[in-house]
């Protein structure tokens, strides 16, 4: 008899099964180790996920055990890394299950690009947390006071939401309970959206807890990152302030995950592992024991549903603090004031009177402006009024925007291409520009205030943290009198100074082929009325937000104007329920992609033709709602021809079934045809 003692470990390859290696009998290897194994021709590291033992008798099991013997061994065990802890593991095999994404390349993820440098060379650039802090404390008012004492009340996990309007101080109450799991040995985690993470927010953080910060955003080295991830790993910081990917880090004896601006869309990643940052911190929190909080003015219907129903607890922050009034907000109805044109002075189509009057009085009280416009350019696209033909991308199939006058480019691939002024189609026609964008109002601007600093916000203007913290200080600094942009400055930002605001076209989400169209855009207007007048004192006049629509009676603008989420939440989980989308179903929406227009729309029929054939034979499958294959809304993107398929129930675990007994062998997949599997979509385009 031979005892086989094997190690079956998650390699880095996109496998989704875990390969079986001998121990090497130099040392031995546990659950959690970092391994290199031999992986054909190449050496791949590995997390060793179960270690067990193997009896055979040569004798009988020739065959059988001629194939055990030609299982390889361990090289090496590496033992930089920290061993992964047996709940982190548990985690990171939940994320790998749910979202249907190899485990190995599942568990990389927890290690940063380089190697640790025992001798670390002194950087040139800036500390990542800003040095000398002073701690600040604060009186809290009885909301947060209530809120943070309710929070505490319930020990291990839990998830909690704070819905607490903007300007309510729910960081003060993060701060608060971060104290706590500090006092007692602990560590925590703090998770925002990327465009959130601003020196603001971080200096708020680091003056109340002075050397006990390390930070992770997109913008660092991997230097830098891997630094940050030493510092938390061993012990010499203990709160992690990141994006998404920060929860990656295996941070030991966690004691609080808060996830702040919970219903941002960019907590979900699009691409590779499609995991929702918010849903994995929730099983993170259970895994390691320890309380959740979310915390949002605009609640994702997700996040608000499981409140209603009791599986989060639910905590309102009501008013801003120190009693300061919310803004007012105003509606313009567009389509009247096109009607008012020739009465209008020189002003361009996309300013109302009302906001121009508005921006005049804040400027001469030498009051800051900010204009919100969801979309980049200067014109949204060309377009031949003779035949109707509008400029395309060759890539994809959507309209090119026009930027500096002198050519078009595609926001989603970055074609670029010069102007044209004759119809390329009918040859006959001029091209003229449709719609708007943010370079094209700031050209307006200049001509209709000669003499205000302004300064513009957007993707093409701005494309390093630095540039956004640029803008951010002359904001604060009162060099800036007008800012315009797009989301990118609706969130998060508090300036004291800034005391109007206005949205010149709410109406652009509102039609996108999109089940979650309203939501976002309440979430916008809310959260972009929520930046004015942040620091006004009871007595003074409130903040105004003026916004600009050709839908007056849209619920995302009704309810926003009248500050009342929970009448949105309760209107709009109304239509949710009846059409079976979440948070009453669960989504997972399959994309079929190809160069090869026959064969992606071949390959979407056969996937639908596999599901349906499983439906009629196992009764767990029939509740399944399947939709499509369908075009989808983005036909064809960066040359790839894409279908999609909708697939709807009530239970993730079936659907979680269904689509891997499709996947099964996936074999039958044509090459260059990809099958992307999209668990909890939020981008339906
Ligand atoms: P939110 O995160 O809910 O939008 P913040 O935590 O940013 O709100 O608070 C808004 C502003 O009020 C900030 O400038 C903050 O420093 C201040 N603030 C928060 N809590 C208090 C308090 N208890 N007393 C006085 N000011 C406070
Ligand atoms: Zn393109």
């Amino acid at each position: 008899m031979i005892v086989h003692q094997l190690a079956h470990v998650a390699v880095d390859a996109p496998i989704h099964d875990i390969l079986t290696y001998h121990q090497n009998p130099e040392f031995t290897v546990q659950r959690g180790d970092v391994v290199l194994v031999p992986l054909g021709k190449r050496r791949v590291l590995g997390v060793v996920i179960s270690t067990s033992e193997q009896t055979t008798n040569p004798e009988i099991e020739e065959a059988a055990s001629a194939k055990k013997f030609s299982i390889k061994a361990i090289i090496s065990l590496d033992e930089e890394w920290p061993r992964l802890s047996d709940h982190f593991l548990k985690w990171l095999e939940w994320v790998s299950d749910y979202y249907m994404h190899p485990i190995g390349l599942t568990t990389q993820l927890c290690f940063p690009s380089l190697r640790k440098i025992a001798k670390e060379r002194k950087s040139s650039r800036p500390s990542v947390v800003p040095e000398n802090q002073k701690r600040i404390f604060r009186h809290l008012t009885d909301e947060q006071n209530n809120c943070v004492a309710a929070i505490q009340a319930v020990s291990g996990f839990a998830t909690h939401l704070v819905h607490g309007v903007t300007g309510s101080g729910k960081t003060e109450v993060y701060l608060q309970l971060f104290e706590k799991v500090l006092a007692e040995n602990k560590k925590g985690l703090f998770l925002l959206p990327e465009i959130s993470l601003t020196p603001q927010l971080i200096q708020r953080f680091a003056e109340r807890f002075p050397d006990q910060i390390a930070v992770l955003h997109s913008q660092l080295t991997d230097r830098e990152r891997t630094n940050q991830w030493w510092q938390i790993v061993e012990n010499k910081k203990n709160i992690l302030i990141g994006a998404r990917s920060a929860l990656f880090c295996p941070i030991e004896s966690l004691g609080l995950i808060v996830v702040d601006e919970e219903h941002e869309s960019s907590f979900k990643q699009d691409e590779k592992l499609k995991y929702n940052g918010r849903d994995c911190a929730i099983m993170l929190g259970r895994y390691s024991n320890c309380p959740v909080v979310l915390g949002s003015a605009t609640p994702s219907l997700e996040s608000w549903h499981n409140a209603q129903l009791g599986k989060y607890h639910l905590h309102q922050l009501k008013k801003r603090v120190q009693d300061r009034p919310l803004p007012s907000i105003e509606v313009v109805d567009m389509r009247l004031e096109k009607e008012n044109e020739k009465k209008k002075q020189n002003t361009p189509f996309w300013l109302s009177e009302n906001l121009y009057q508005s921006m005049q009085n804040s400027l001469s009280q030498n009051e800051q402006v900010a204009l919100l416009l969801n979309r980049r350019g200067m014109a949204h696209m060309l377009f031949c009024p003779s035949c109707g033909y509008s400029v395309e991308c060759p890539n994809c199939d959507i309209s090119l925007t026009l930027h500096a006058n002198s050519h078009l480019v595609c926001h989603y691939c970055d074609y670029h291409e010069n102007i044209k002024s004759k119809c390329p189609d009918c040859k006959e026609g001029e091209l003229t520009t449709i719609g708007l964008g943010t370079e094209k109002v700031e050209e307006d601007l200049k001509i209709l205030f000669p003499h205000a600093v302004i300064a513009r916000a957007d993707r093409d203007e701005i494309q390093t943290r630095a540039q956004l913290e640029e803008v951010i200080q002359k904001m604060e600094n009162n060099e800036i009198q007008i800012l315009i942009g797009t989301q990118m400055i609706a969130k998060g930002l508090d300036f004291t100074n800034l005391k109007l605001v206005g949205l010149l076209l709410a109406d652009i989400s509102f039609n996108l082929p999109d089940f979650r169209a309203s939501e976002k855009s309440f979430q916008l207007i809310t959260q972009m009325s929520g930046r004015s007048g942040r620091h006004v004192a009871l007595d003074e006049a409130p903040g105004k937000v003026i916004i600009q629509t050709y839908n007056t009676e849209h619920e995302s603008i009704v309810y926003a104007q009248a500050h009342d989420y929970e009448g949105f939440a309760q209107k709009e989980l109304g239509y949710r329920q009846q059409l079976n989308y979440p948070p009453f179903h669960k989504l997972a929406a399959i994309r079929i992609q190809s160069t090869d227009l026959e064969r992606a729309k071949q390959t979407a029929s056969q996937f639908a033709h596999r599901g349906r054939a499983l439906q009629q034979k196992y009764a767990a499958f029939n509740q399944i709602e399947l939709l499509g294959p369908a075009v989808a809304p983005l036909a064809k993107l960066r040359n790839q021809f894409r279908f999609h398929i909708l697939l709807k129930n009530s239970q993730s675990q079936i659907l979680n079934q269904f689509i891997k007994r499709i996947m099964h062998d996936s074999k039958w997949v044509p090459p260059q045809t990809k099958i992307v599997i999209d668990i909890d979509p939020i981008n339906l385009l």
